[in-house]
């Protein structure tokens, strides 16, 4: 056993961390990395010992808990049997078939194939050549550009970063990349004019898209992509009626529907997909996270009917379908998804995470709603989020400088419970293993709430 300094000070000489202020960890402003040693069902422990219960499944991952030794029996399993190997040229596993077949009956819209990667970044750089392949296949090469939101997060490579919506993603490293476009997003709490009701704010949204697709041209968008539930951009479930009107937009020009499942896919949302629950049918779907609750990277570019066959026909004239990685459909990762997605069907957990997720909801409500500090708290299923004002009559936020989202974050760390700051203003989300029980979220939410009670105290004693 290395002791923990000396694991500490080779990280800090060697690891390139995402996310953190390089010269603060460097200089050791933030202190050590917290070295993760373990983890059993909601909780993870430090190699000092100390336990912490996870309030956001790794990064909404860990679906099924930690520690499930089903998982890394079917893992070993594959690894004795068979370690690797590739799917190129029609090669295939009987894991990787199973599993293919089960995401095509359960996937949103209508599923013809899926194409595996090992990141949800990926599979979306995936999803944008598909647009592009399927539009010049079917000779409107011009049909390329694909519009995301404003908040959306679709991941962090070339083009998937170009999609996130956030501009400290983009900022000093050269996106978004040309042919990306950004559209209003939808949130109520923020967006919505004095008075405006949810159901008129998803038409202006709307609208506002429309705007867009006829402005630049109908004959140049190829596809929307959007996540059901808004996640990283602030935990935002959409509005009423919004799905459907954005729906009737894109059929109107011939765009392309992207669903970016990678959170709200196999459960999250108390529903199978965010997709279902919205109503929304989608021609391509992404999927990661919860595929493998993080025990293995997995993810899958679902492609439906619709492009497949253009894909298909066009075979003969353009031969190979000409991408994929070394990885695309790793034998191990594809027993672990077949052993998650068994668990999550034997143990119910989207009914859970339906169940518990309302009660989550009722409490959090409960304790948050009438603080003077909280703007809105909102979420569906296992997904909730606090967004925490100024002032709550004019809805002024926080001076940045106050930091007040990552100081309650950090307070309730201390206490034992992890919740995350989110990036884009003073927002605590929560996305907590879908085993969580009722007894467990009253934990989560009592935590919290001491930990914004004593941030309140901290900021009134200014
Ligand atoms: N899409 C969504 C909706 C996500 O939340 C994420 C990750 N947070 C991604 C894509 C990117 O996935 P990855 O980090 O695995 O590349």
């Amino acid at each position: 056993m290395i002791d923990v300094n000396t694991i500490a000070e080779r990280d800090r000489s060697t690891v390139l961390h995402p996310f953190t202020q390089l010269k603060d960890f460097a200089t050791g402003k933030i202190g050590d990395p917290t070295i993760v040693a373990g983890g059993k069902g909601i909780r993870i422990e430090d190699a000092q010992g100390r336990s912490y219960i996870d309030g956001f499944a790794g990064l909404y991952c860990v679906n099924i808990g930690y520690g499930r030794t089903e998982v890394a029996e079917a893992i070993a399993r594959q690894a004795y049997k068979l370690a690797y190997y590739h799917t190129y040229a029609a090669h295939t596993t009987e894991e990787l078939a199973t599993l293919s077949d089960r995401l095509v009956r359960m996937a949103p819209g209508k599923a013809s194939k899926v194409f595996y990667g090992l990141s949800g970044s990926d599979a979306n750089e995936t999803q944008a050549k598909l647009v592009w392949y399927y539009n010049n296949l079917r000779g409107q090469p011009k049909k390329k550009k694909i519009i995301s939101r404003e908040r959306g997060y679709h991941g962090c490579s070339v083009i998937s970063g170009s999609m996130t919506g956030m501009s400290f993603y983009h900022d000093y490293m050269g996106l978004p990349f040309p042919g990306i476009l950004h559209t209003g997003t939808p949130h109520h709490y923020w967006g919505a004019e004095p008075g405006e009701t949810q159901e008129s704010f998803s038409r202006r949204r709307a609208a506002e898209l429309e705007e867009l697709i006829v402005r630049e041209g109908p004959e140049t968008i190829g596809a929307f992509i959007a996540e059901p539930v808004l996640g990283t951009g602030g935990i935002t479930p959409p509005p009423a009626g919004y799905w459907s009107e954005i729906q009737t937009v894109l059929r109107r020009y011939d765009v392309l529907l992207i669903a970016d499942e990678v959170i709200c896919g196999f459960g999250r949302t108390g529903a199978d997909f965010g997709s279902t629950l919205y109503g929304m049918e989608p021609d391509l779907v992404t999927v990661a996270k919860g595929l493998t609750s993080g025990y293995f990277p997995l993810s899958g570019a679902i492609v439906g009917e619709r492009v497949y066959a253009v894909m298909e026909e066009a075979a003969d004239r353009v031969g190979a379908f000409s991408h994929g990685y070394t990885y695309s459909g790793h034998p191990i990762a594809a027993a672990a998804a077949n052993a998650v997605l068994d668990i999550v069907e034997k143990e119910r957990l989207i009914g859970r995470a339906r169940t518990v997720g309302s009660y989550f909801h009722l409490r959090l409500r409960e304790r948050f709603a009438q603080l003077e500090i909280v703007g809105e708290v909102r979420g569906v299923g296992l997904l909730g989020a606090i967004e925490f004002v100024a002032d709550r009559q004019t809805k002024r936020r926080f001076d940045p400088e106050l930091k007040v989202g990552a100081r309650i974050s950090k307070a309730a760390r201390d206490r034992g419970l992890i919740i995350r700051a989110m990036p884009h203003g003073d927002i605590l989300g929560f996305a907590p293993p879908l085993v969580v029980t009722e007894t467990e979220i009253d934990e989560i939410v009592d935590m919290a709430y001491r930990a914004t009670k004593q941030v309140m105290d901290e900021l009134a004693k200014k």
